[in-house]
């Protein structure tokens, strides 16, 4: 790339930016932007660990029903852990929501519910990785930090047909996006690289055509832009198998039992189980057991097959509690529970003809 080109992609891409940026709730619109008004970092905080989990549609009503309950990080932090955690449920990875409260608590304790301004002092806080810190720093504060998720690493690679498959690349491509990182509006300049990616420079068939930067892009003009970046091959995951119980007691009350704080779905409520966490455990009552079919659910390590047995009974059981509604809404139990619960629900249902 010849001398003077970092700075002509830099103008073009802030050029297109100003034009087509995304709207985003946690983002500021194309006035304030000119006014040099920033976003405040709790927003933008909240939006990027949210978007560590899923995409920016799926964000969206997250997003939106966190900022009612808690608009500021001094609510939060006020926050009840379950209501956090519940409200959480189908964004998966419960460390992070966790993460997210503790960071929350440590703004307020340590730092007056300011949240730190530069890259160092994010990275001081719970749950805030290098990427997160950049990203913190960069948007809310137009701090010259260099911000590398998959969508900018796409573009990185391309533009400088990088053939190194990843993650043996990242370096390389950091490196390079460093160069591209102005001085000038870094933040704005982090956001144009995130929604190019995001938009027009995508995984399988970029829309070179109308792309802001095509004249200065080395895989296009090498044809090879579709197949970078190359990845070095993924290990398949694995499947595990196990089991949950669910008894239901005449009264319509479902066992569950709290999951120990660290773990697979850690302080989450659940059904007893067996096998699927790596832990073992027997029946929690003694009952006849039926089955109800089985549930399937991906976590980030590993697919998981899980038996899912039912009993309507009375017994006292040797772990967990029985809690009906209004203590046990279904919309408190993580994505995996729930789907063993509408699954336990609707066999115990045809068992007993259809009431419930
Ligand atoms: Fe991506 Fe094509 Fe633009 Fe290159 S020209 S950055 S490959 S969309």
């Amino acid at each position: 790339m010849r001398d003077g080109q970092v700075t002509e992609i830099g103008a073009a891409l802030l050029g297109w930016y100003d034009a087509q940026a995304r709207v985003m709730p946690w983002r500021t619109g194309p006035a304030e932007r000119a006014a040099g008004v920033r976003p405040d970092p709790y927003r933008v905080w909240l939006s990027e660990v949210m978007l560590q989990q899923t995409t920016v549609a799926a964000v969206r009503a997250y997003f939106h029903r966190f900022t009612e309950l808690w608009p500021t990080v001094a609510d939060l932090a006020a926050a009840e852990d379950g209501a956090v955690m519940a409200e959480w449920a189908g964004l998966g990875y419960y460390a992070r929501a966790r993460n997210l409260l503790a960071c929350a608590r440590a703004v307020v304790r340590d730092h007056g519910g300011v949240f730190p301004a530069s890259r160092e002092g994010l990275l001081t806080l719970p749950g805030i990785g290098p990427y997160t810190a950049a990203a913190i720093s960069a948007i809310a504060h137009d701090a010259p930090e260099v911000v590398l998720d998959g969508n900018v690493e796409r573009v990185v690679a391309r533009l400088f047909a990088v053939e190194t498959p990843l993650p043996a690349a990242k370096p390389e491509l950091y490196r390079l996006a460093g160069l591209l990182t102005p001085q000038r509006r870094p933040g704005d300049h982090a956001q144009a690289m995130m929604d190019l990616g995001a938009t027009i420079c995508t995984p399988r068939s970029p829309a070179c055509g109308i792309c802001p930067v095509m004249n200065f892009c080395a895989a296009r003009r090498a044809g090879i832009a579709a197949d970078l970046p190359r990845k070095t091959p993924k290990a398949a995951k694995p499947t595990r198998t196990g089991t949950v119980w669910v008894a239901r007691r005449p009264d319509g009350a479902l066992l569950v039992e709290r999951r120990p704080e660290r773990g697979l779905l850690g302080g989450m409520l659940g059904f007893p189980g067996d096998g699927w966490d790596g832990s073992a455990g027997a029946a929690p009552l003694d009952a006849g057991w039926r089955p109800a079919g089985e549930v399937r659910h991906t976590f980030t390590h590993f697919h998981l097959i899980l038996q899912v047995l039912v009993a309507e009974t009375a017994a006292a059981p040797r772990r967990g509690a029985y809690l009906a509604m209004p203590d046990l809404h279904p919309t408190d139990l993580p994505t995996l529970m729930r789907k063993a619960h509408d699954l336990a629900l609707a066999a115990l249902a045809d068992a007993s003809g259809g009431s419930i």
